[in-house]
């Protein structure tokens, strides 16, 4: 090997970052980090989600952790690449509870960013290649119970005769991932279930809706889609897709049961949680509560004045039930969002005279052009053939610091503007009022900072440019008659359905709902990372507040988000969990102080 190869390079920061780590010297091993540095750790240093910004943070995240965390076995999986000045590798490392995988980058002899991440529990691996289960047990055996005899016992006993450990409030593809994550791993689950059957909460949204997301983004742990499977999933077959998953992954899974309210018992510390199954009214105890309950899930329904008088039809979107009882009459959407532009489209198909009341702007990223720019070398075909899958797809993603995530997504966006720039004229032109983000940075940020404020067009933008669906922009809603709109501006659409696209609230509103305000507040806002741009107020956090770590209040845990996001991290929550079933010990580092509430 080249003395100077990016492999031995690679190599050799290990082997001294190993000696320093195993030295205790945390000195040391922060100096091995360049100034503008971050370690990114999934759980397996800080029990936490958390990354730590330059050598300082660094250093004392090491002074903090690492007699319990104890490193060692660092080595390079694979050869090392160079390029622009960055040499990077995979890497695995074990610690004293944990086997682990990560990604680092480095810029001459220092490291630039590290991901850590724990991969699995030593002791509590799970069974599956060669440790698979063998699924029979060969000879003969005297009342000899089957498969389904042993699964529709553990059926009728979980939750009545022994309390699941964990207890997961909502089933939609959040609550479905951690639940296949939480069975791999023996943790006794339940999942409960306000709609009849998994995946009602796709059907049960508007009837033209199909992801925006592609397939190779969007698999559950475990089991991929098949490579048959359409780009861009109808929400009827994803909730179909849902449904069988959670069949086969052999969940516990409560539908028609709805959680009525939560309470922390201290002295016992557990759950005493009510859930609703039928008409039966029952009690569980579980040790940890995780609200899978939607972070588009708690609509955010706009209070204007008049709304009571309205004659017509109003819902948020949330609850549109598709455009065929509007054929021929006047709709007004309020908002310009996904939603938004999803409806009015739908309507306008069906034949209804529509009006989008756009307030303030709206990122768009064309459908194609986000696909080939911002997903394509991670997400697609051509990703695949190269090499990369979403299991690696995931990895690269994570390995990228939120704090210069941007940096990397602005020349995308840059490139988007260029590309379609003949398109973004003519929205304009109609009227539409565009952004990319307050500094630029396009959709996935908009995403992870405030989960709002863009559209993927998929065709309703060209409605817009031709007018074919009315475009009010800049204008506020004063206030609603019975029969219109009135505007800011004065002007009065007539209206014989209104749409509420307003959006969704922060997730620690489903915990003021179950649980308390007190918990609520405790917990503090969920989502965004502290950018201090729209709708994400500052400080800064560094990681998506109270998601798939632990939270303010002990046992309260937060899982959702779209479908990467709900297989990614539904890993690392599930490991929180188990370790605290296998009473492994589990200090946090660095739980930040709450700044927002909601
Ligand atoms: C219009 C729209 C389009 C979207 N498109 C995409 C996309 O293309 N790709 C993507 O990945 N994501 C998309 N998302 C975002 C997100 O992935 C989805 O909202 C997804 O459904 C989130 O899954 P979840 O399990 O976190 O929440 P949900 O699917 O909302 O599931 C939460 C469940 O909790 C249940 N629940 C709530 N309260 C209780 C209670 N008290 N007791 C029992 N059950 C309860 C609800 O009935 C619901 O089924 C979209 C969202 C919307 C609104």
């Amino acid at each position: 090997m080249n003395q100077n190869s990016p492999t031995l390079q690679v190599t050799d920061w290990l082997s001294r970052f190993d000696q320093a780590l195993q030295n205790s010297d945390a000195e040391a091993a922060a100096h091995m980090f360049d100034e503008d540095s971050y370690w990114r750790d999934l759980v397996s240093f800080t029990w936490n989600i958390k990354t730590l910004e330059g050598p300082d943070q660094i250093k004392s995240m090491l002074q903090s952790t690492l007699s319990d965390v104890k490193p060692s076995s660092w080595e390079i999986e694979g050869e090392a690449n160079s390029a622009d000045g960055v040499t990077d590798a995979w890497i695995t490392f074990e610690t004293a509870q944990s086997h682990g995988k990560g990604h680092l980058r480095l810029k001459g002899d220092k490291c630039w960013t590290l991901l850590t991440t724990m991969t699995g529990l030593k002791g509590f691996e799970e069974c599956k290649g060669d440790t698979r289960p063998k699924g029979v047990e060969h000879g003969a055996f005297k009342h000899r119970s089957s498969w389904l005899e042993q699964k529709t016992k553990e059926e009728a006993e979980l939750g009545y005769s022994k309390q699941p450990y964990a207890l997961i409030i909502g089933g939609g593809q959040g609550g479905i991932a951690l639940g296949a994550r939480l069975k791999q791993l023996n943790v006794p689950t339940i999942i409960v279930e306000r709609n009849e059957r998994p995946g009602d909460s796709w059907r049960k949204r508007y009837k033209s809706l199909c992801l925006h997301d592609p397939v190779w983004y969007d698999h559950l742990p475990y089991l991929p889609f098949p490579d048959h499977w359409p780009i861009f999933s109808p929400k009827d077959k994803i909730g179909d897709w849902l449904e069988m998953y959670t069949r086969i992954m052999e969940l516990n899974y409560w539908g028609s049961s709805e959680c009525q309210n939560a309470r922390y018992d201290e002295t016992k510390g557990e759950w005493v949680v009510t859930v609703k199954r039928g008409n039966e009214e029952i009690v569980l105890r579980p040790k940890q509560l995780i609200l899978a309950t939607g972070m588009s899930g708690k609509a955010n329904i706009p209070n204007f004045p008049g709304a009571e008088k309205f004659k017509g039809d109003q819902h948020h979107s949330s609850k549109h039930p598709g455009p065929d009882q509007y054929i021929g009459k006047k709709a007004v959407v309020i908002g310009s969002n996904n939603s938004a532009h999803d409806i009015c489209a739908a309507l306008w198909e069906t034949g209804a005279d529509v009006t989008m009341v756009q307030r303030s702007s709206t990122h768009i990223a064309r459908s194609d052009t986000l696909m080939d720019l911002a997903l394509g070398d991670l997400y697609s075909e051509k990703a695949i053939k190269n090499g990369i899958d979403h299991h690696t797809a995931d990895l690269i993603f994570a390995s990228v610091p939120y704090k210069i995530l941007h940096e990397f997504q602005i020349p995308v966006y840059q490139k988007m503007a260029e590309v379609d720039a003949d398109f973004y004229s003519a929205l304009e032109d109609a009227g539409f009022m565009l952004d990319w983000g307050d500094d630029g940075s396009g959709l996935f940020m908009k995403y992870l900072r405030r989960g709002s404020g863009y559209y993927i067009d998929v065709g309703a933008c060209q409605l817009i440019i031709d007018g074919s669906v009315k475009l009010r922009s800049g204008v506020e809603i004063k206030e609603i008659k019975e029969n219109a709109v009135v505007l800011s501006d004065g002007s009065e659409l007539e209206a014989d359905v209104i749409v509420y696209a307003t959006g969704y609230g922060s997730m620690n509103g489903w915990a003021a709902d179950l649980i308390s305000k007190e918990v609520a507040d405790k917990v503090g806002k969920c989502w965004g990372l502290g950018s201090d741009t729209t709708k994400d107020p500052g400080p800064w956090e560094g990681e998506q507040r109270n998601m798939w770590k632990p939270t303010h209040q002990q046992a309260l845990w937060f899982h959702g988000g779209n479908l990467h996001q709900s297989r990614h991290y539904s890993q690392f929550l599930s490991l929180q969990i188990k370790a605290r079933m296998e009473n492994i010990p589990t200090p946090v580092y660095g739980m930040g102080p709450v700044h927002h509430l909601s």
